[in-house]
């Protein structure tokens, strides 16, 4: 291969040729020579002559490499052939999982034209590995990237609504494909507007109603169903496929049956539904919240009425813990004020890092006044935000803390953490938590289990004994919203709640713009943890958090 321009100009035109063709095996190849299509280009005849010669496998592999990645990985599999999934692709227009999943559960795959019952089964088995080879995406990443479709799909006239699906929707923590619903009775309009988009020069799959393109390595699939029957899809598409599971017993028990495209009565009768709301009150349920669709026992709950009611974005009167040029933040605490007064908070906490935490820059002691000194004057200007001077302190190896308690004495709060990297024991990074907690001075431990998303494992320790410790002692225990972060997660916040720990939703933001974007993932993050307002400290007002830190300190 020359690997130059004009190369891979070559590729392209016999792709499109292969394509135009669809040629799916060398059998298809050889007609392409001897009864050449008219407008055909010699030198990519040739080309592809020179590469069927080389064995057409070329071909078909590169065909493949272009497909939406579920499909792709259906055929590394060996499910199927390539014959027969191009037959799936071109018979039922999937393009994903949970379109396979629907296509084996319902049936459909083994009375299409050269499958049957085995070629069902062997898909059926390679769907919960179907995934395992492509890289998750943090959620903060995929949020990102969606929202380079969502906004200009939103402005779409005809499109009814826009939204994330999928693990995305679910706000897992890591994304397995970014797919997004848009319901129209337009699709062309939206198919134009996709792809005058920068993020669709490389398009995977393009029909009537659905496109697939990779920008930036990730693949972002947009389906746009018509608008009646577009809560079934959403519902559907939103999984997990365990949650739709769960209620599709659900649906049985109370004599409907439940398919990826909505409530069939028993009399055979289909209505549409808008909404998945629809749906849901057609089941006798509460509408849950997708963040915990899990399959667990939120439907159970739900058709009791008894579902909680989780701590949403409104909820949030403050954020506890930011960064600003005092420490590794990029802003000045100015800029962060101005923009926690745009999000309407009613306090915030300025938290930069001790000396010895293993961020770029650090607050010196000298800083910790200069700073002290500038909060007073942003106080004056800023009469209609409380600004809460506080510091996020590391826990040192030896459990002491990284400022002198005559330093910290003069804050509003103390965050303490860990920053250590190859870390401790679990025995002895316990040790260092319990001495902190300890502390009367230190009303929050954030990020516990400091893991790095997608990189780094948290801590293996003992959170329930962590957690113990947080009630014993009036200690607060964060969900950080830093998308490298969101710790704790869903499980291990709805574990904390569970032992009666207050807990924070923070930001942990170094930039003034995301502020408001980490404080969604804190939020969604906590939702997967059946987080409610009650448990959240700060969304109470600052009186309130203002005497739980005198609680803790009048304790000593
Ligand atoms: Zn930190
Ligand atoms: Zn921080």
């Amino acid at each position: 291969m020359r690997g130059d321009d004009a190369e891979a100009e070559l590729w392209a035109r016999a792709l499109d040729l292969v394509r135009l063709h669809q040629i799916e095996s060398d059998a298809d190849t050889g007609p392409l020579f001897t009864n050449p299509p008219p407008d055909s280009n010699p030198e990519v005849l040739t080309r592809l002559r020179q590469m069927y010669e080389a064995g057409g496998w070329v071909l078909v592999e590169s065909a493949i490499a272009d497909l939406p990645a579920d499909l792709r990985w259906l055929f590394e599999s060996d499910a199927v052939t390539i014959e027969q999934l191009s037959t799936i692709h071109r018979a039922l227009g999937v393009t994903s999982a949970a379109d396979l999943a629907a296509a084996v559960r319902e049936q459909t795959l083994r009375a299409l034209p050269g499958l049957d019952l085995a070629v069902e089964t062997a898909v059926g088995a390679a769907l919960p590995t179907l995934r395992a080879r492509i890289p998750r995406i943090p959620l903060g990443r995929a949020v990102s990237l969606a929202e380079m479709v969502l906004e200009p799909l939103r402005a779409v006239p005809g499109v009814a609504w826009a939204m994330p699906v999928g693990s995305l929707r679910r706000g897992q923590d890591t994304v397995g494909d970014i797919e997004i619903l848009a319901p129209t009775d337009q699709p062309a309009a939206a198919i134009d507007a996709l792809l005058s988009l920068p993020a669709s020069s490389h398009v995977l799959h393009r029909s009537e109603r659905r496109l697939y393109v990779l920008t930036d390595r990730v693949q972002i699939g947009v389906r746009l169903p018509g608008t009646a029957n577009a809560g079934a899809d959403l519902l559907h598409l939103t999984g997990s496929s365990a949650h739709f599971d769960a209620l599709r017993a659900h649906a049985t028990a109370a004599g409907w049956t439940l398919k990826a495209d909505g409530l069939h009565a028993s009399d055979g009768t289909f209505t549409p539904a808008a909404t998945e709301g629809d749906i849901y009150a057609a089941l006798g349920l509460q509408a849950m919240p997708p963040e915990i669709r899990n399959g667990g026992e939120e439907v159970a709950l739900a058709s009791r009425g008894a579902l909680p009611t989780l701590v949403a974005r409104g909820d949030i009167r403050g954020d506890l813990h930011m960064h600003s040029v005092w420490s590794d933040g990029r802003d000045t605490i100015e800029a962060m004020v101005e923009a926690c007064r745009t999000l309407g908070y009613e306090y915030m906490a300025m938290t930069d890092h001790s000396p010895h935490s293993a961020a770029s820059r650090n607050l010196t002691l000298d800083g910790v006044k200069q700073q002290a000194e500038e909060i007073a004057r942003l106080r004056e200007q800023y009469p209609d935000i409380t600004i809460l001077h506080g510091c996020e302190v590391d826990i040192l190896p030896n459990g002491r803390l990284d400022f002198a308690d005559k330093v910290l004495e003069e804050l509003d709060i103390v965050l303490a953490s860990l920053h250590e990297r190859a870390g401790h024991a679990p025995e002895q990074l316990m040790k260092r938590y319990a001495s902190a907690m300890k502390h009367p001075l230190v009303t929050l431990i954030t990020h516990p289990t400091n893991r790095i998303l997608p990189s780094r494992r948290g801590y293996d320790l003992d959170y329930d004994r962590l957690f113990g410790m947080a009630v014993d002692t009036g200690t607060v225990v964060e969900i950080d919203g830093s998308p490298a972060h969101l710790d704790m997660d869903g499980g291990l916040a709805r574990r904390a709640i569970a032992a009666g720990v207050t807990v924070s939703i923070n930001s942990d933001c170094h930039r003034a713009e995301m502020l408001g974007r980490q404080m969604d993932l804190g939020v969604v993050t906590a939702r997967r943890g059946w987080v409610e307002p009650r448990h959240v400290l700060n969304t109470r007002s600052v009186a309130d958090v203002r005497s739980v830190v005198a609680a803790k300190r009048g304790s000593r």
